[in-house]
């Protein structure tokens, strides 16, 4: 059977799962089967065996445990049912998996088994009784022939990841395990891909199998504009957070998450962190879901969290984005929620978080959208300040242009005569009050945040302040001597490439501080000459021309000395720096990557660096050239 998402799927409670079990569903927040939940479910509770291809991600896990927890005798604690997977960190998490579906049956227990763990424990943990096993495949057949682990009642055996098992040279472990529990049993055997030897041994061990798939969207060119944004999961709302501060045309986003629960919980720190937010899930009622939607429609709220089921038909012209917070299960559901933006003729924009083990989804959706999808990195907290500044300045700029000002300016005036203070330092106090509930600078942003600003101004923002410079009223008024007041006439510097006007603070290190090699990604074929090359890191990331060592430019790439262990603040600005429009990507060099025998060595004194007297012995020849500053 091939099966696609049915986004009209009815809830849990029609798989004919037992009460506990649903309570356990309620509690984790799923609101509704994934696509391959729907199709095995009844199927394995049925009692067939099931040959499923389908990927992680997809819900398989709950899709085989689920029917597999509810013909547990919880009275007998003994092996009822082996789950095996190719890794150990599979084996975990599908046994912390079951345990959670398990938490309204008293007395449940499974173990996982793998290899890697001390055996002693294992037996220790045998020895108690549990209800299922969960184990890489060299494991469990250990145990099985020490006698450790019988499986005469074995009632449910599950073969997770089976291409992985092959792919790991596990399929002989396999088939002997196979062929050493009871013939009686029901066997699930889920494989992302189906190559032909799992095929035989399906077609070997299973019996009449039922075979579901999913079935891979139908290709849908979209208009929306779409980008990935790769994240662990414990940075994956900070990403979120930074995306939206600096994501260009925001107006509203619609978020989607997995469950209910993350539904709330999103929205709460989406919402302790200032945004108008709301939850839009199936708990709601009809009502108040139309009035989220309301909100939405108004503007009282900007990002709406939902699930899938729950933004079922939302159309709302105003959704700029829509955030993938969690991936959807298939490429489909994909299609469906990125079609929830780019309404009423507007183009659309789209962002997908992936964990690592999730970017294999990345290329499937993008033969399903017919569209290639933009990488996107965690914006730095210098770039969100920077777009801050930008912001606060285009509200300053509207504000000269708008309000009628004579009073204040009076004021202002009155506070540079009375208190000899610039208006400058006065501007500055202003701008720091008016942005104390949101302070532009992030935490991290450091200094280099308004100096970025200021090399690359808004296009919008700088027009009218040479405006508000031709007042001849405001002109006229200013203290004459007052050169460095805020009225001083604004003078237009070409803006160098990626340099600021206003010096970065120096970053200090310790004396003698160990150097290391860090691998740039411009050389000689890109023009690039070593004083340009320190000259950016000096005026970008502050760090003085004595900290910087030996500069080796090749075809593509060059090397530069740098002190070791640099924050990853700083290493996010070096990796940014451009130099002739080429993003230096400044990383580490792994060992061996230089060919180079002598360890990195401290920088010597600025001015008395030489050509050094050594030749690499193969490989391209360095470029070397004396720094100039
Ligand atoms: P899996 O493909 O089994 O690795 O599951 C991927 C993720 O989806 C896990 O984090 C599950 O907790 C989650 N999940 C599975 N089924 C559902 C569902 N019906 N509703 C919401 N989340 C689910």
């Amino acid at each position: 059977m091939t099966i696609s998402p049915d986004l009209n799927a009815a809830g849990f409670d029609t798989l004919g799962l037992a009460q506990p079990l649903l309570q356990a569903l309620a509690d984790v927040g799923y609101e509704t089967p994934s696509p391959i939940q729907a199709a095995c479910i009844p199927v394995l509770l049925a009692g067939h065996d099931l040959l499923g291809e389908a990927q992680t991600g997809t819900g398989k896990t709950a899709a085989f445990a689920l029917p597999l927890l509810q013909k547990i005798d919880l009275k007998r604690a003994v092996p009822q049912a082996l789950i095996l997977t190719p890794t150990r960190e599979l084996a975990i998490q599908v046994a912390e998996a079951l345990q959670k579906y398990a938490r309204h049956m008293p007395g449940f227990h499974v173990l996982p088994i793998y290899g890697g763990q001390s055996m002693v424990v294992q037996l220790r943990a045998l020895s108690r009784g549990t209800h299922v096993i969960v184990g890489t495949p060299g494991r469990v057949m250990d145990h099985l022939e020490r006698k450790s682990l019988t499986l005469n009642n074995l009632q449910t055996l599950v073969l997770d990841e089976a291409d992985e098992m092959l792919r790991m040279g596990f399929i002989d472990d396999v088939k002997w395990i196979l062929e050493h529990t009871p013939a009686t049993r029901q066997t699930a055997l889920f494989s992302a891909t189906m190559p032909d030897v799992i095929r035989r041994v399906a077609h070997a061990h299973l019996r009449e199998p039922r075979e579901i798939k999913i079935r891979s969207a139908t290709s849908t060119v979209v208009a929306t504009s779409q980008s990935y944004c790769q994240t662990h999961s414990g940075q994956k709302l900070e990403a979120l957070t930074r995306i939206l501060e600096v994501e260009d045309d925001f107006d509203a986003a619609l978020i989607f998450v997995r469950t209910k629960t993350a539904t709330v919980e999103l929205a709460d720190k989406l919402e302790a962190r200032g945004y108008s937010v709301a939850a839009l899930n199936g708990d709601l009622t009809q009502g108040l879901r139309e009035q989220v939607i309301e909100r939405l429609k108004a503007g009282t709220i900007d990002i709406v969290v939902a699930t899938d089921v729950a933004a079922r038909g939302l159309d709302v012209a105003r959704v700029s984005h829509v955030i993938n917070y969690d991936v959807p299960y298939d490429t489909e559901a994909y299609v469906h929620r990125i079609g929830r933006t780019g309404r009423a003729g507007r183009t659309g924009r789209a962002i997908l978080f992936l964990a690592p083990r999730e970017m294999y989804m990345l290329k499937l959706i993008e033969r399903a959208t017919k569209q290639k999808i933009t990488a996107l990195t965690m914006p730095t907290p210098g770039e969100v300040a920077n777009r801050r500044v930008a912001q606060f300045t285009q509200q300053i700029v509207d504000i000269i242009k708008t309000e009628k000002l004579d009073f204040f300016f009076d004021v202002v005036r009155r506070m540079e005569g009375e208190q000899d203070i610039a208006a400058r330092e006065i501007a500055a106090a202003l701008a720091w009050l008016a942005t104390r509930e949101r302070p532009l600078q992030m935490p991290g942003a450091n200094d280099h945040a308004p100096r970025e600003a200021a090399s690359t101004p808004p296009a919008a923002a700088t027009a009218p302040v040479r405006d508000f410079e031709r007042k001849p009223e405001f002109k006229a008024r200013a203290k004459p001597d007052e050169g460095s007041s805020a009225v001083e006439p604004r003078r237009e510097r070409p803006v160098k490439e990626g340099r600021s006007d206003t010096p970065v603070k120096q970053r200090s290190f310790a004396e003698g501080a160990t150097m290391q090699r860090y691998r740039i990604e411009i050389g000689r074929n890109q023009g690039v000459l070593p004083k340009e090359i320190v000259g950016a890191i000096a005026n970008e990331a502050g760090i003085a021309g004595k900290d910087i060592g030996q500069i080796n430019l090749f075809e593509d790439y060059s090397s530069v000395e740098l002190p070791a262990n640099l924050s990853d603040d700083l290493m996010d600005i070096l990796r940014r720096i451009r130099v002739r429009q080429f993003a230096l990507k400044t990383r580490v060099m792994e060992a061996g990557e230089f060919v180079d025998t002598r360890p990195p060595r401290r920088a010597p004194p600025a001015g008395d660096r030489k050509k050094p007297d050594w030749k690499k012995p193969d490989g391209p020849k360095p470029a070397w050239k004396k720094r100039e500053h």
